[in-house]
């Protein structure tokens, strides 16, 4: 591991280590059969805090070019998306609508275009950004999308040919920017002088909170709470002018952003005042963090090998990402779990990295008929106990891994 550093956001060569959780298999090097080397290339993990803006963040950059990109995984089909996609664009409507000018919306990161066709039909002019080649399958189905990384570089052809927008949407795109300064900078240079930028983020008190150890991996570059967020923005001339909450993975901030010359006053400073108080954003306040972490990983074992010697059969559900964080920082192999359901085909057939426990449908899951499902995309809890309960009349129980492990009957 190389000691060198520097701050995504502010460029400080110094940290403060919060968590060090060795090194780790990329968290979607899925692997079809173990002739498959993909999973051995191991990558140091470890959360840090930058002494200078605050900013918790990963230490060591993985080279993008071997990361496979969460994009391959993301579903736009979930009935949690479609209901707050719904609840979003109403909002934002509400918010920001107007019927004498139709108001000119940009979403950074659209992805599939999913969010967007939400924001027209509530009445926006929309343009989404997005690098992934569902920027262009969203252009197929009329959902005008440019393909690129959003930065200043693509600003500067945006504003070519078209105005600057009054509302601009980043969900889940700060934490995931290994460009975070000239993500910033171009949403500065994007947005109109009395527009708003509207960002939704995981928020990193559940993390400390909740022990939500296992939303750390590679992919996912920051962690960001509204200290942090304050100083990024004050260093752009932005302020946040808003702050909410929404139940989306595991609980994420809403904030409102704008320019600092908006006559808006910013109100972020009750926020900041409470992260204060609980040492949000002081490496003093993140002390016991690694030690809570190594106390849930035994306990899980523990529970798991109970489970094991009392000859009962356990599977999980739901191979997302962050799970494979914590299978293989609890190192769980197929000793412990047989197989992990996920509903998802791509995923079906393949093996967990580092612990090699087999992806298998829901079906074929229940049809091992299982004792406990051990659910691994806790932030699905609901939706996963609902599929097994209702769709595949499973009787046995579930385990909740998170914040510390629990059997839970519904
Ligand atoms: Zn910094």
């Amino acid at each position: 591991m190389t000691d060198s550093f520097k701050c995504l956001a502010c460029n400080h060569e110094k940290y403060h280590m919060v968590l060090d959780m060795g090194d780790v298999p990329l968290a979607n090097a899925f692997i079809k059969d173990l002739s498959d080397t993909a999973d051995q290339n191991r990558e140091p993990l470890s959360l840090v805090m930058c002494p200078e803006c605050d900013l918790l963040q990963i230490k060591d950059e993985v080279d993008r070019t071997k990361l496979f990109s969460n994009y391959l995984w993301m579903t736009s089909t979930s009935a949690g998306a479609k209901a707050h996609a719904e609840k979003l664009s109403t909002r934002l409507w509400e918010k920001f609508g107007s019927d004498e000018k139709q108001p000119f919306l940009v979403e950074v990161a659209s992805n599939d275009g999913f969010f967007l066709e939400h924001y027209r039909d509530v009445g926006f002019d929309i343009l989404g950004v997005d690098p992934s080649n569902f920027a262009q399958e969203a252009n197929d189905r009329g959902v005008p999308s440019i393909r690129d990384f959003f930065g200043v570089k693509v600003v500067d052809k945006i504003l070519e040919t078209r105005e600057k927008p009054e509302v601009m949407v980043a969900r889940n795109v700060l934490g995931h920017s290994s460009e975070l300064q000239d993500l910033i900078a171009g949403m500065k240079k994007l947005l109109a002088p009395e527009g708003t930028l509207v960002l939704e983020l995981p928020y990193a008190y559940m993390l400390r909170a909740e022990l939500q150890y296992d939303t750390i991996f590679h992919e996912h570059l920051s962690y960001l709470t509204v200290g942090s967020l304050h100083n990024l923005f004050k260093r752009f001339g932005l302020k946040i002018t808003d702050v909410d909450f929404v139940h989306m993975n595991g609980g994420s901030l809403l904030c409102e952003v704008k320019h600092e010359e908006n006559e808006t006053p910013a109100n972020d400073h009750s926020m900041r005042a409470f992260e204060e108080f609980i040492g949000l954003n002081s490496i003093e306040g993140w002390r016991s963090f690694t030690k809570d972490v190594n106390k849930q990983r035994r306990d899980l074992v523990a529970l798991l090998e109970k489970l094991k010697s009392d000859g009962k059969k356990v599977v999980s559900y739901g191979a997302a990402a962050k799970y494979m964080t914590m299978l293989n920082y609890c190192d769980i192999k197929t000793d412990l779990i047989s197989a992990c359901g996920d509903a998802n085909d791509r995923k079906q057939g393949l093996l967990c990295p580092g612990v090699h426990i087999p992806v298998v449908s829901p079906k074929e899951l229940m049809d091992m008929d299982p004792d406990y499902v051990l659910i691994g995309a806790w932030n699905f809890k609901t939706e996963i106990i609902n599929l097994l309960r209702n769709d595949y009349g499973f009787k046995g129980e579930f385990i909740m891994p998170l914040p510390y492990p629990e059997i839970i009957s519904d």
